[in-house]
């Protein structure tokens, strides 16, 4: 199978609403909404950094565009379409079968339509690039945390982390329970929902890829502001929480591959219920850095950091 079989037959799809031209020509020509934004974010994953060799193609498919539409969300867009550049070390159409499945029904279930890309042999490597929409003046940014302001966290976090803890071999968990912390990490839940009805309430959004430590740091800085952070109300799923108190605060503060949104909001703000679980995590402050207390108030010796690519 050449190039562009490989390109029609997995990638191709019937025109979709708001697309003039998809795949197939030059350039996609897209129709911008009147008045709104363009939102522009892209992501790539490695084989061996980012996702595990043995992985299931559909669930790769289905990640590889979720921590996209993630970013999206963070910033409170609407999905519009997305590019894929693919490396491909061969031409194995089972797997291509799968991955264009997990992926093409991660894009259906937000109509986010594949409207172009590139597809070239070498190290197996994807990379997507989002575009989504918001009005103007409206995207939800890291910067506009106030003091006083609450922090919240959707969903549930660190369960991603004890996944890749069982693969690292330095924690075993029963088959169920395992299964259910590898779907966090191998087929996270863009909340994309959520991100679009944060407009207008949210003073500030991100999404977490990198540990929650890290990643509430980027907003706080980029805010110009603190944060006390009170570790016992961070939310985490039975599983985790059945594991020993150390590694518990590794997962949620540190552990990365959550895609949960964090955001601050007036304390009284009105939050939406899309129906996912929002829970008030710590509030901001003047004072600038990171304070992590329990619930007692005592201060966590935390040392722990977030995932960073060159860090030594
Ligand atoms: P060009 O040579 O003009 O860069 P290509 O030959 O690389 O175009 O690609 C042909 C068409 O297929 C283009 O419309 C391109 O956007 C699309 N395409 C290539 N690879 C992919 C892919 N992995 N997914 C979706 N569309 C793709
Ligand atoms: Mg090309």
């Amino acid at each position: 199978m050449g190039e562009f079989d490989l390109i029609r037959r997995y990638f191709q799809r019937p025109a979709a609403a708001g697309v003039d031209v998809g795949v197939g020509d030059d350039c996609a020509v897209l129709a911008p909404t009147p008045g709104a934004r363009w939102l522009v974010s892209s992501d790539m994953l490695v084989e061996g950094r980012h996702f595990l060799s043995t992985v299931d193609p559909a669930r790769l498919g289905h990640k590889a565009l979720a921590v996209n539409l993630s970013d999206l969300a963070a910033c409170g867009a609407a999905p519009r379409g997305f590019t894929l550049a693919l490396a491909l070390p061969r031409v194995d159409e089972a797997w291509l079968a799968g991955f264009s499945r997990g992926l093409l029904a991660l894009a259906d279930a937000h109509g986010c339509p594949l409207v172009g890309g590139d597809t070239t042999q070498g190290p197996l490597n994807l990379c997507i690039t989002v575009f989504g929409e918001a009005p103007g003046g409206q995207a939800l940014l890291r910067s506009g945390a106030r003091v006083g302001d609450e922090i919240w966290v959707s969903g549930m976090l660190g369960d991603a982390r004890l996944a890749l803890e069982v693969f690292r071999g330095t924690v075993a968990l029963a088959g169920d329970a395992f299964e259910r912390v590898r779907l966090a990490m191998e087929c996270p839940t863009p909340r994309v929902a959520l991100g679009q009805a944060l407009r207008g309430v949210a003073t500030a959004a991100l999404d977490l890829s990198d540990g929650l430590l890290g990643d509430l740091g980027h907003l706080l800085a980029a805010s110009g502001v603190g944060a006390r952070l009170d570790v016992d109300a961070l939310p985490r799923s039975a599983v985790l929480a059945a594991q020993p108190a150390a590694l518990q605060h590794t997962c949620v503060l540190a552990g990365g591959d959550d895609y949960e949104l964090v955001f601050t909001a007036p304390p009284g703000a009105r939050l939406p219920d899309v129906g996912v679980p929002l829970t008030r995590v710590g509030v901001i402050e003047a004072a600038p850095g990171l304070r992590v207390v329990d619930a007692q108030g005592r201060d966590l010796a935390h040392g722990l950091r977030s995932f960073d690519h060159f860090a030594a």
